[in-house]
């Protein structure tokens, strides 16, 4: 039996909403069941997308984190007064039953991701199915994954070491994560490159300050511990360093040759734009 699951790259989502579009293609106006009910034409948001925008002035980011039911294995949605409305199948997908579930409105504040919506035609909580309908009927991709342009959306067989959802996460491993793991609710969708602080600044000479500097060295540490990044200033004089842990303290050193080092202490409370950073010559 396959376990079935997402893998989310938020570093290529673009937030161009075709995984919405097709999921609202996919389930507005069509039953499947026993599975699912139609989804509404307006008011639901089987997948939505949440826009995280971080940084100030020039240094302004945009990260796009597609948000769907997570198929957790400690489901909150299945209440202890379940009466079979929510279910979890042996492939791992949580369905909530459109019969059993109907007046059950208490199902949509049990989800802490906020990704069950009522449905006032029909009195049914409804939520994304990862196209269990789809797959019980040999096919081998869901709707999101297959619309996305730049296969930031990943699906497959989590068991199956081959799968491409398998090999995707196999590859980042390092950079995969839950989605608010602090719910408790052991999500089984995974994410890569969720929103983190950056620190991102420019180097100027202070005797060619309307020049760009290209190649400056800039060097990161946490401070008070061993271990640094280093990068060079592009073309623009800019300099970034990306996913960072929040809430540290970071020392940062920039150095071009003939000037004076520069020093400065900088905390990830939010992504920090340092501004200009100006080296004076020695
Ligand atoms: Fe249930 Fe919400 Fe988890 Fe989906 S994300 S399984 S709806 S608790």
């Amino acid at each position: 039996m396959a376990r079935f699951g997402l893998a989310v790259d938020i570093e290529k989502c673009t937030g161009c909403y075709s995984c919405f579009l097709a999921c609202k293609d996919e389930y507005v106006g069509n039953d499947y069941l026993p599975i699912s009910a139609a989804q509404p034409p307006s008011g639901h948001k089987w997948i939505r997308i949440n826009e995280v925008e971080h940084g100030t002035g020039t240094k302004v980011k945009v990260d796009y984190v597609p948000i769907m039911c997570q198929h957790c294995e400690d489901a909150p949605c299945i209440l202890p007064d379940n009466r079979g409305a929510v279910y979890r199948r042996d492939d791992g997908i949580v369905i909530i039953d459109p019969e059993k579930a109907k007046g059950r409105r208490e199902i949509v504040d049990a989800c802490p991701y906020r990704v069950i919506f009522w449905n006032q035609e029909t009195n049914l909580p409804q939520k994304c199915t990862l196209c269990a309908p789809r797959l019980d009927a040999g096919e081998k991709d869901v709707r999101c994954a297959e619309a996305c342009p730049t296969q930031a959306l990943v699906f497959g067989d989590l068991d199956d070491p081959a799968s491409r959802v398998s090999q995707m996460l196999k590859a980042k491993a390092g950079k995969v994560e839950s989605f608010k793991p602090e719910f408790g609710a052991k999500p089984v969708t995974k994410y890569i490159g969720l929103p983190k602080p950056f620190i991102a600044g420019e180097v100027l000479l202070s005797d060619k300050q309307s020049e760009c500097l290209r190649g400056a060295k800039v060097t990161l540490q946490v401070k008070e511990e061993k271990g640094t990044v280093v990068t060079e200033t592009d073309c623009f004089g800019d300099f970034e360093f990306k996913g960072l842990a929040r809430d540290t303290d970071y020392m940062l050193r920039v150095e071009y040759e003939g000037y004076l080092a520069k020093e400065l202490t900088v905390r990830t409370n939010a992504s920090q734009n340092v501004g200009e950073i100006v080296l004076t010559d020695k």
